[in-house]
Parts: C-alpha cells; structure tokens; sequence
C-alpha cells in the first residue's frame, strides 16, 4: 500500500555527532541535552538514544521525564520551568528529577510538601532531587532578582538540599543588544560568588559564541538538531553541526501552464513564461509555514537519488495540504520525484530566512500527522 509520501526522518547519527560537537567545543563538559518540545519535533525516544553521552537532559512536562524513565533514562532529567503545583513534587521525587526554583510560589510549594514528607522520603528526595535556583540576570522571564538570591539559596540549603545555580542569557546570539552576556554573565557570577553548588548559563549560542560561559554544565538545544540559533546556517555549517530531521516528500501533480496563468489561493503568482508547476504533497497542515513567500527554496530530487537534484522555488501561497513549486528548470523531475523541504540537502535555516521565522519554530511545528521515521 502506498500512503500520502511525506515524512520526517530522524537522524539519529547525526544527533549523536552532534552532541560530540558540542563536547568538543566546551572540553568534555556535562551537558544538559535540551529535549523539550518532544525534543524539538524530533521526538523523545530518538533523542534518549542519540543523547546517551550527555549527562543528563531538560525539558518542561514530568509527563516527558515519566516517559523518559519508562523508556529507561537513568541519566539526570532537569525540569526546567520546575513545579507548576506543590503535588507535582511527588512526581518529582518518585521520578528523581532535578528541578529549577525560580520564584516565591515555587519556594513556598516546596517548603510545605517536604514538611509533609516522613523522614525517608525526605532523606530520599534531598539525595536524589538537587534544586537548581534560576537568577533573572536580565532577562526578565523567570528567575529570583539578585537581592533575593542569596536568601532563597539560605531556605533550601537550611533544609539541606542539594542546591545548583542557573540562568539564561537574552542576547547570547547577538552582541549588539542590551543586556550583553557580558553583563548578565557578571550579574550571576556576582548573586553565586559566595555558595557553593555547580553554575550552568548557556544555551547553543553561549555555546558558540561565550566559551567564558560554559561554566559546569552546558545548555544546548537548537544546535543539537543541527540548526542556527541566529538563523545563519554558515555558522553552524562551519562548526561541522548536522540536520537532525529530514522533512522528505513527493511531486503528486504537475501543471503545465501559460504565461498570465496564475496559482493557488488568492492567485498571488502570476507565470510571467510558460511554466511547468509540481504540486507537493506538503502544506501548513503538515508544519510547513504558510507565509513562506514565492522564492522559498525546495528541494527537487531525481527519481531514485534525491541528492541528485537542485533547488527549485515555491510559488503560489502555502496551502494545507500543498505547495506548487517552479520545477520549469528541471525538466527531469516528474510525478514520484522526490523532494526535501528541509533536511541535510536544503539546511532549515535557509527555508526559515525566507519565511521569515526560525529553524526553532519550524521544528516544533512539525505536525503530528507527519510520521517520524527513525533512522
Ligand atoms: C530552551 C532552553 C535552552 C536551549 O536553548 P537553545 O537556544 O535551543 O540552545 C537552554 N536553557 C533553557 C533554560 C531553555 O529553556
């Protein structure tokens, strides 16, 4: 039987390899493999078997680090927006969980659930479950304000937690913005100077761009799945980073049409020559962008041999199920010819330049209807 041709495969080397890029450039350190967002649209399970080598992995649902323990994680799981009530903590400490504190609410949750526990579970969630305390450096989302740091550090250590320290920079991938990492790099290094506890700060572009910042424990996500987390996909070109996903599918229809002729909804192109249009089996309902504009690269492959193929354009609007595609230059590709929408031919950045958004997006957009295929 032959199905509707999209589909997404999961390179699982290539995610591997890029964890091992990411060692390399921060000399071994542990990392935190980001895997929140269903391990940004590549799903959990091809994540846990690709981030094996990393120390320990962060995500935002205890749903996620139930599955995680369920499919065998026995590494470190990090929560990285904590608890969102005081019951979750049972889940937490049943699940071995490390967990961010970045507010008064969370704090109060905490200090009222461990008064309930009996003594072995308290002795066991204080040996198992280390609270990683969140400083709002500057970027003003979560995290305690430096004049309330230290107190907070007081509570959890008087009840003898484990307590670590992070924070999350608003501007690693661009210096020219306010607040540097500069600054918000001194600010945590200030609020910390006088605790103990392991210091973890950046993100991909930290990675990249502030080695002074790779501090105990790295944060790495986008660059894992082998996209730019400033969009230039030289940059991570260079650093030998691969495509995690290959979004793959087929030419379904071809229309041969006249100059004046125009295509799609709203008739927003119009062929200024005779032109030959593949119709692709891939549309927003798929996670594909629907603003992506005329001119947005796809990739036409020849029968049998996908890397065999050269870039054509999209024209016509993004419909649900569809996009049409100037193949007029191709004169080989026909209905069955493969197409990549992004993937290790065609590098997701350069589809989000042109349509205007981040790789980051284009990932977590990917739709459940799309099937993952793990390679
Ligand atoms: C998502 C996230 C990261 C990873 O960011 P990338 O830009 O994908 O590398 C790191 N730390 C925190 C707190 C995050 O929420």
């Amino acid at each position: 039987m032959k199905h509707r041709p999209i589909r997404a495969s999961i390179l699982t080397h290539n995610l591997s390899h890029n964890l091992s890029v990411v060692k390399k450039m921060t000399n071994d350190r542990p990392t935190w493999a980001i895997v929140k967002a269903n391990a940004y649209g590549h799903g959990l399970e091809p994540a846990l078997k690709a981030f094996s080598q990393s120390e320990g992995i962060a995500l935002l649902d205890i749903g996620h680090a139930a599955l995680a323990r369920k499919l065998g994680w026995s590494g470190k799981i990090l929560l990285l927006e904590g608890i969102f009530s005081e019951s979750d903590l049972n889940e937490v400490n049943a699940l071995s969980c490390d967990m961010v504190v970045h507010d008064e609410q969370q704090l109060s949750w905490f200090v009222g659930w461990l008064s309930q526990q009996t003594p072995t579970i308290k002795a066991v969630f204080l040996k198992q479950c280390a609270i990683w305390l969140k400083l709002n450096s500057g970027m003003n989302r979560l995290g305690f304000k430096s004049a309330q740091y230290g107190l907070s550090y007081e509570i959890f250590k008087n009840l003898g937690c484990t307590v670590n320290h992070l924070t999350h920079f608003a501007n690693a991938d661009d210096s020219s913005k306010s607040p540097s990492v500069g600054s918000q790099w001194e600010i945590f290094m200030k609020a910390t100077q006088y605790v103990d506890g392991l210091k973890s700060a950046a993100n991909s572009a930290a990675v990249i761009n502030h080695t002074q910042t790779h501090a105990d424990m790295t944060r790495p996500g986008i660059m894992l799945y082998g996209a730019s987390p400033s969009g230039v996909y030289q940059d991570i070109a260079h650093l030998g980073l691969k495509a995690g996903m290959n979004l793959r599918s087929e030419i379904i229809a071809i229309q041969e049409i006249q100059a004046g002729d125009r295509v799609g909804y709203g008739s927003q192109f119009e062929a200024m020559k005779n032109s030959r249009i593949a119709v692709i089996a891939c549309g927003y309902a798929d996670g594909y962008p629907r603003h992506a504009p005329n001119g947005t690269p796809v990739w036409v492959g020849k029968q049998g041999n996908i890397a065999d193929g050269q870039i054509a354009p999209i024209v016509g609007r993004v419909s649900m199920d569809m996009i049409t595609v100037d193949i007029s230059a191709i004169p080989d590709a026909q209905i069955g010819s493969p197409v990549e929408l992004w993937g290790e031919l065609l590098p997701i950045d350069e589809v989000a330049t042109h349509a205007n958004t981040v790789g980051y997006e284009l990932m977590c957009g990917l739709a459940s209807r799309v099937d993952l295929e793990i390679l």
